[in-house]
């Protein structure tokens, strides 16, 4: 197919990675709208991606080696161990992961998308008629257009999937993350932590993953994530989507996290979340679901629009980026928009509902159902992760 007006709703990972795919797979006129009207580059923490999914989007050209990147090898899984300090080590799994910084990874994926797209930052989509041909797209100024087809690369809580699959309630998970990153020089002693160990930090009702991600100037910054209940007196409205930006956490919520550090983590790992100022830490409440299908009509959706698993499964970047590969190659090689959405969709959405599968059944190991890390040795960790993942799909799929 060649031609044709593609709107792309969302200019995060997904956006720019749609845009790029749209313009590859043929379209004439690509729009993106994005609600943020400042750069998104100056936000978020890190992010990992198994290696073997990077070379497969590298050979697809969504990724190159110019964007920051760090190497990590191995995953040790440390439990507290009394006063010492890094804890007892349970054992090591290997861990072929490239850690990324979202921030300057998004940037890059930005330069990316070709000049002749139309970049609408600030532009936010309230809604789509989605009578005749295409769709008649309508923003908050009140400006309607349309499109051949629309692309939801609108995030968690899409507007694109509301009006696609109305049906889809993100389910609260039951626990949260605390995030935070800060930069590595701020760490006495970091040489006791090798460069290449990504750090599970277990406890009983929760973990911690720890790894250093590039800062995009050269530097490092050590990212953490804590996952565990909230505190009874949370306040947070749990009942759609929601996440605490940098600096808005409450006492209970940031107390909660230090109680965590200093009773459940060995004093160097619990150390992290005390050296992270309020300004460095977040947190994001676990949801998840899949929509039923990743095209309806002329709306089309991608990344977290349309999955959202939870990130144990360290595929949230690589599947949205994923979804734009599909689509290109959807849109290059049918003949009509239906057949390219049509094809899209069988291809995707079964992997959507695989990652989410994936991410309850971490969930459940790493913090629902944790089993005796105390009594656990290396023998122990290499059965308990192979029944975790069982599927072979931790870090993503294999595009096919
Ligand atoms: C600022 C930011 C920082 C992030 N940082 C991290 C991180 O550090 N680590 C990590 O693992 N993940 C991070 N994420 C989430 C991560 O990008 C996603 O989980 C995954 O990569 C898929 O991205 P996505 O593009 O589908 O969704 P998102 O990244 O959520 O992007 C959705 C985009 O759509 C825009 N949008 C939403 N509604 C509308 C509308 N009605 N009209 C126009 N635009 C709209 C939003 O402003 C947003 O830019 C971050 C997301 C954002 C937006």
């Amino acid at each position: 197919m060649r031609g044709g007006r593609v709107a792309v709703v969302g200019g995060s990972i997904a956006g720019c990675a749609s845009a790029l795919a749209a313009y590859r797979g043929g379209a004439e006129e690509i729009t993106v709208f994005e609600r943020a009207s400042e750069q998104l580059a100056d936000r978020g923490v890190g992010l990992a991606m198994h290696n073997a999914r990077y070379a497969e989007l590298e050979a697809r050209a969504f990724l190159d080696p110019s964007m920051p990147w760090l190497q990590l090898k191995r995953r040790c899984w440390y439990v507290r161990d009394g006063a010492e300090p890094m804890g007892r080590l349970v054992g090591t799994l290997p861990f072929p992961f490239r850690t990324y910084n979202w921030g300057p990874l998004w940037r890059e994926l930005r330069d990316r998308v070709p000049a002749s797209v139309d970049f609408r930052a600030g532009a936010i989509v309230e809604r789509f008629e989605l009578g005749g041909p295409g769709v008649e797209l309508t923003t908050a100024g009140g400006g309607t257009e349309r499109f051949d087809i629309v692309v939801g690369a609108d995030g968690y809580r899409s507007t694109v999937r509301a009006a696609a699959c109305p049906e889809v309630r993100p389910q609260y998970a039951g626990y949260l993350a605390w995030r935070g990153s800060f930069p590595v020089e701020r760490l006495p002693d970091a040489g006791r932590w090798p460069a290449e160990d990504c750090v599970y930090a277990v406890f009983p009702g929760g973990h911690a993953v720890i790894y250093r991600i590039p800062d995009g100037r050269g530097g490092r910054r050590v990212n953490w994530v804590l996952y565990s209940a909230p505190p009874s007196d949370h306040g947070l409205p749990l009942d759609s989507p929601t996440s605490l930006p940098p600096g808005t956490l409450t006492d209970a919520l940031r107390d909660r996290a230090l109680e965590i550090a200093d009773t459940q983590l060995a004093p160097f790992w619990g150390q992290l979340i005390h050296l992270t100022e309020p300004g460095e830490l977040f947190v994001q409440p676990m949801y998840d679901f899949s929509a039923p299908r990743y095209a309806s009509g002329r709306l089309v959706l991608t990344g977290d629009a349309a999955t959202v698993a939870r990130p144990h499964t360290g595929g949230g970047a690589v599947k949205a980026l994923q979804d734009a590969t599909a689509l290109e190659s959807a849109l290059a090689s049918a003949t009509s928009w239906p057949e390219a959405l049509a094809a899209y969709d069988a291809e995707r959405s079964p992997i959507g509902r695989g990652m989410v599968e994936l991410g309850r059944t971490l969930g459940l190991g790493l913090v629902q159902q944790t089993p005796d890390w105390s009594a656990m040795d290396q023998n122990g960790l290499d059965s308990y992760w192979q029944q975790a993942d069982g599927s072979g799909t931790f870090g993503g799929h294999r595009i096919p």
